[in-house]
């Protein structure tokens, strides 16, 4: 299983990590299956709610998550069933999911849901689980962070293109005396 972040999604995290650091911070995301495979998925869009946060802790305001997720929703009704991402940072501390972050993961209301967890450092962890209709806990996930999709300027890709020409690797050579046909 791959989840695939946007070089500008992804830099947008960490941003929020490292200005926030060594508080922490917490937010939610769009996720889509990659049409063309059936373990793929890509995030779509983050969001900051309004929230409270310390070293340890951070904790959404009263209205903070209702008012993203209406926005959301208003915006497109089928952003509903991609609310599957959530994002936190651990400020300078470790990446690892922490007794507090099983149970919020156990509170999860939609079917599966994707965690990340960086730290201002850029180190991160990620895991899938499934609510239903099986319960599948901390399935492992390879994370890929997509420099070629996004906002980003191309201009390294250009650069590349311009500049680097790839050759094939020379057809081996025979031993010296021949080849072992002879
Ligand atoms: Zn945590």
């Amino acid at each position: 299983m791959q989840l695939t972040i946007p070089s500008n999604i992804w830099r947008k995290i960490m941003q929020y990590a490292q200005i926030a650091s060594p508080k922490e911070v917490t937010g939610i995301g769009l996720v889509e299956l990659d049409p063309e495979t059936d373990d793929h998925y890509i995030v779509k869009d983050v969001f900051l709610p309004q929230q409270s946060a310390n070293e340890v802790s951070s904790e959404f305001s009263e209205t903070g998550l209702h008012d993203i997720i209406t926005d959301v929703i208003t915006n497109d009704i089928s952003n509903a069933t991609k609310l599957r991402f959530r994002w936190h940072s651990h400020g300078k501390n470790n990446v690892f999911f922490s007794a507090i972050d099983n149970a919020d993961i156990e509170e999860w209301k939609s079917d599966w849901v994707f965690n990340l967890i960086v730290n201002a450092k850029g180190e991160y962890r990620v895991r899938f689980d499934q609510m239903r209709p099986i319960r599948i806990r901390n399935h492992p996930v390879e994370l890929h962070i997509n420099y070629l999709d996004g906002s980003d300027s191309m201009a390294a890709v250009q650069e590349l293109q311009r500049k680097v020409t790839f050759t094939e690797l020379p057809n081996p050579i025979p031993p010296k005396g021949g080849s072992i046909l002879d």
